[in-house]
Order: structure tokens, then C-alpha cells, then sequence
């Protein structure tokens, strides 16, 4: 036993090395991946149930290492915020999501909303806000046009800076989604005490409707209790037809997923979506 626990810990300890030169070396990439354009966005779409209609798309960051290739943000977001990089890369986001309105705009598309991911660690900060309220003012573009998809996470809960910040936003005219609804740290606290415009139900209470009736349960009670809030609700990771019908049943209007699209890049956001709008 006493062997077998050393060979444990050795092989524990080589799968530790392992994981951390891994993430040394995406973060060595990262410090310089604003620089040498290895960032890029994608856009999924959100969309009206009953008349298939875009409304608007999430913008999710992509990251391609160069010598690891694509990285998961599940892996590299995490790492952006450690090192502290996460405000810079944010910046960035902002104003390519504010090139891409405007250049929507230019070309006479209709109006469609982005949402955007923001790490609560970017929102605490005090200058985040006037950051906003510039890019804004420098670019002249629309900001009800954007939503800021927030979480918390172990790291990070919300402050009274961050929530004071969301207030300030929503002045702007910028609306906050609370994000990942009912998992993890995004819970009934968050509904009680943040100023929110919009909920978006997650994936995982999604994923098993209608089949499994236990699950029926919780959505329904969810989207209960949502719905006398005022608020939009988005349902997230929706894949099936089944679950689209279900949704619909119990009232639920919006939702992102496979279903509808997977995330695509701006090109093929026009080419498949703006395209078919305008006419
Ligand atoms: P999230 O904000 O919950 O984003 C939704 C994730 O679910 C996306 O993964 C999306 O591709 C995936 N997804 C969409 N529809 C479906 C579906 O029908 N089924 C399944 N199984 N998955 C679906 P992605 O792009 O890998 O992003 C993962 C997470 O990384 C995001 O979760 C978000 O927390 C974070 N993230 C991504 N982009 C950004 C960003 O620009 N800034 C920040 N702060 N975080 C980001
Ligand atoms: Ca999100
Ligand atoms: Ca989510
Ligand atoms: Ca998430």
C-alpha cells in the first residue's frame, strides 16, 4: 500500500507538472496574443421561438496558441483574469464589437443586439465605466445596442463597487444579463440584490427537457418564478426541436443554441442571418 501511495504521488505530481507548464505556456502566448492578432470573435445567435427571428448574438472570444492551436476560454479566461490581462482583453472586445455594429450599420443591416461576456474582476474596476462611456462618445454608436453577460464566480462575487458599476451602465443605456442562471454562483442572491435587465437560464437545466420529468420540474418552477421579475429570459444550449416545443409551452419566447446555430464567425453571421433579414 505504502508503494502503491508513492507511485500515486509521483504520478499525481507528473500530471501537476504536466498541467502547469500547459498553462505557463498559454500564458506566455496570451501576454503577446493581443499584439500579434491571435484573438478573434465569434458570434452566436440569439433567436425569437415563435418567428425564428434573430434578435441578437453573443460574442464569444476565440484564442489560437501558436504552437498548442485553438484553446477552450474555459481554459484561457481563467487564465486571463490570473494574470491580469483579462481588462486589456476586454478593451479589445469592446471596440471590435463597436467596429462591427458600426460597420453593420453602414451596411444597412437591421438592428441586432450584442451581448457581451464581462468578467465581474473588469467591471470592479473603477475605470471601466468611463472606459465605456468613451468608446461610446469616440464612436457615436448606439449603446442599447449592447448587454453585458456577467457571472460570478469562486473568485470573484460582487461587490458593491460591481454593483454600483452595473448601475452606472444601465445609465449609459447599456443593458446587464445575468448569466448561467440557477448554476454554480449565479443563484436567487444575485436576482434579490443585482440590477438586472435580463436572465439567462443555463444550459444544464435545459439539457435533459422534456425527457426527464424531474428536470420538467425545476425549469418550469424557474421560469415561474423569472417571469414575474419583468425581465427578459433567454434560455441557453438549447439543441432539439423537443426542447424548442417545450419552451415554447411554457411560455419561454428566447433562446441560444445548437439549434439554432453554433457560434460563427462575422462573415458568416451576414451571409447566413443579415442577408436573409433584409429582404
Ligand atoms: P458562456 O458565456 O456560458 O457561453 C456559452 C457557451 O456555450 C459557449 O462556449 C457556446 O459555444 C456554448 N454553447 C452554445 N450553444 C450551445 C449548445 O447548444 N450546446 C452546448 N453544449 N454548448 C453550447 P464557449 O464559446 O466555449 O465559451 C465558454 C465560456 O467562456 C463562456 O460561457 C464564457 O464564460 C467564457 N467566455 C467566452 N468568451 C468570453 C469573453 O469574451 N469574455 C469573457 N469574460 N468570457 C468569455
Ligand atoms: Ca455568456
Ligand atoms: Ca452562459
Ligand atoms: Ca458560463
Amino acid at each position: 500500500a505504502k508503494e502503491l501511495g508513492r507511485n500515486n504521488y509521483q504520478w499525481y505530481s507528473m500530471e501537476m507538472e504536466r498541467k502547469m507548464s500547459r498553462s505557463l505556456l498559454i500564458e506566455n502566448g496570451l501576454k503577446t496574443a493581443l499584439k500579434h492578432h491571435r484573438f478573434h470573435l465569434v458570434f452566436q445567435p440569439q433567436i425569437h421561438m415563435l418567428n425564428e427571428e434573430l434578435t441578437g448574438v453573443e460574442v464569444l472570444l476565440r484564442y489560437e496558441h501558436p504552437e498548442l492551436g485553438s484553446i477552450s476560454p474555459i481554459e484561457f479566461i481563467p487564465l486571463c483574469e490570473q494574470t491580469g490581462i483579462i481588462d486589456e482583453v476586454t478593451h479589445w472586445i469592446l471596440t471590435e464589437a463597436v467596429f462591427h455594429q458600426l460597420e453593420w450599420k453602414r451596411k444597412q443591416y437591421p438592428r441586432v443586439k450584442m451581448a457581451i461576456n464581462i468578467s465581474p474582476l473588469t467591471i470592479e474596476k473603477k475605470g471601466f465605466v468611463q472606459y465605456v462611456k468613451n468608446l461610446v462618445e469616440r464612436t457615436g454608436v448606439d449603446p442599447s445596442l449592447f448587454e453585458f453577460e456577467i457571472t460570478e464566480d469562486a473568485f470573484m462575487n460582487f461587490t458593491e463597487e460591481v454593483k454600483s458599476h452595473m448601475l452606472e451602465l444601465q445609465n449609459l443605456g447599456i443593458r446587464i444579463a445575468l448569466d448561467d442562471f440557477g448554476s454554480g454562483y449565479s443563484s436567487l442572491k444575485q436576482l434579490k440584490d443585482l440590477p438586472i435587465d435580463k436572465i439567462k437560464i443555463d444550459r444544464t437545466f435545459i439539457q435533459n427537457v422534456p425527457a426527464i420529468e424531474r428536470d420538467q420540474a425545476i425549469i418550469e418552477s424557474i421560469l415561474d418564478l423569472t417571469s414575474r421579475l419583468n425581465n427578459e429570459i433567454i434560455c441557453e444550449g438549447v439543441e432539439t426541436k423537443e426542447q424548442v416545443d417545450y419552451l415554447i409551452t411554457q411560455n419561454c419566447l428566447y433562446a441560444q443554441g445548437y439549434y439554432y446555430s453554433k457560434p460563427v464567425n462575422s462573415t458568416e453571421l451576414e451571409e447566413r442571418w443579415f442577408k436573409k433579414m433584409q429582404k
